[in-house]
């Protein structure tokens, strides 16, 4: 009998489609499991990644205005390079569009898409147009360069490391939430107009988010190399799994150093939700989760938007989250 895809869940699907898979080319440097592929050719060193946005998946047209979607499918891509300390140079996209669709609310997305480009210092440099019968599909593919001694894989921290993360967690996933419930209101109500007074952080964080040039940059001047770092698409829980589990360590973090942003806790709160399961389990952060020995403590400290949350450990012990009353939880993510 045929098997169901939701019985490998996507990390183990795409496990199980390239467990076969091994590069023969010089130039491919990394293939497969990192957040960008690296390839060298000649003096150049330079990182490739894809991905794709699809309707009802991972955005509602019916509060997705066309520019923020092509801002934020930019970002999401150069969030990608980022995470590997590479700088994004050029963005390829592709759109599959349905009738429904006028040629202005295309010029809106590529406004969106633009306005990314010129932000990041990126052209744009081609793409595919292809009809849909159905949804609206984005994908974007972003390409940069990196000096080799530079890259930041997801496989190198070591048993020791201080685990980071930039900015605050969870806002982006309660910002869903708020636009969900009112586009529920909106609808049953025919005509209620939103509300999003006192939500503006959380839902800007979901329909605008940045990736962390400026992180990247900071720890390039501050003469911090990351030993791993990968950005945070689905949640600090995947993220820290999947980290870990490249370096081949456990982790121990601490509960409390969890940044959450003020509108997250009061946004959670009135949904009846730990804000912490909104930080571990929520998407879309796109910040950047990294690892960095004892010693750039110092150096660290005077970010203020970077927070320590502990410390890698042998792998045997496994991923755990310390509460500061209590026992020890074990971080468990999909199918990592
Ligand atoms: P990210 O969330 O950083 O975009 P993903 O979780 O989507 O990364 O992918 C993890 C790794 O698996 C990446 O190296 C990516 O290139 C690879 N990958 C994902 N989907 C496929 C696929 N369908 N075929 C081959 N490689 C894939
Ligand atoms: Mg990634």
């Amino acid at each position: 009998m045929a098997q169901a895809i939701s019985e490998l869940g996507e990390f183990g699907l795409i496990r199980h489609l390239t467990r076969n898979i091994r590069t023969v080319q010089p130039s491919t440097v990394k293939g497969i499991g990192d957040d960008a592929a690296i390839l060298r050719y000649g003096d150049a060193t330079l990182a490739v990644t894809t991905d794709t946005l699809t309707e009802g998946i991972h955005f509602d047209l019916t509060y997705t205005p066309m520019q923020h979607l092509g801002y934020k499918a930019a970002v999401v891509a150069f969030s990608d390079l980022y995470a590997m300390n590479v700088t994004p140079r050029q963005l390829l996209v592709s759109i599959a569009v349905s009738a429904k669709f006028s040629v202005e609310s295309l010029e809106l997305l590529y406004q969106g898409l633009q306005h990314a480009c010129e932000h990041y210092g990126a052209d744009l440099a081609g793409g595919d147009t292809s009809p849909s019968l159905t949804g609206f599909c984005i994908n974007v593919t972003a390409i940069g360069d990196v000096a080799p001694d530079r890259i930041t894989y997801r496989h190198t921290a070591q048993q020791g490391d201080l685990l980071c993360v930039s900015g605050d967690l969870g806002a982006a996933y309660m910002g869903l939430q708020v636009l969900d419930r009112e586009k529920k209101i909106f609808e049953e109500s025919k005509g209620i107009q939103p509300q999003l007074e006192g939500y503006e952080y959380v839902v800007g964080r979901q329909l605008k988010p940045e990736a962390r040039k400026d992180i990247v940059e900071w720890l390039t001047s501050a003469d911090i190399k990351p030993t791993a770092m990968i950005d945070l698409s689905d949640g600090l829980a995947s993220g820290v799994l999947q980290l870990c589990s490249a370096s081949k360590t456990g982790c121990e973090i601490h509960h409390h150093k969890i940044p959450i942003a003020d509108e997250t806790i009061k946004t959670a709160e009135e949904f009846y939700m730990e804000p912490l399961v909104a930080a571990l389990n929520g998407g879309d952060d796109y910040e950047l989760l990294f690892t960095v020995p004892v010693a750039a403590v110092e150096k660290l400290d005077g970010h203020k938007e970077i927070s320590i949350l502990g410390y890698l450990t042998e792998p045997e012990k496994g991923c755990f989250l310390v509460p500061q009353n209590g026992d020890k939880i074990e971080i468990k993510g999909m199918n990592v």
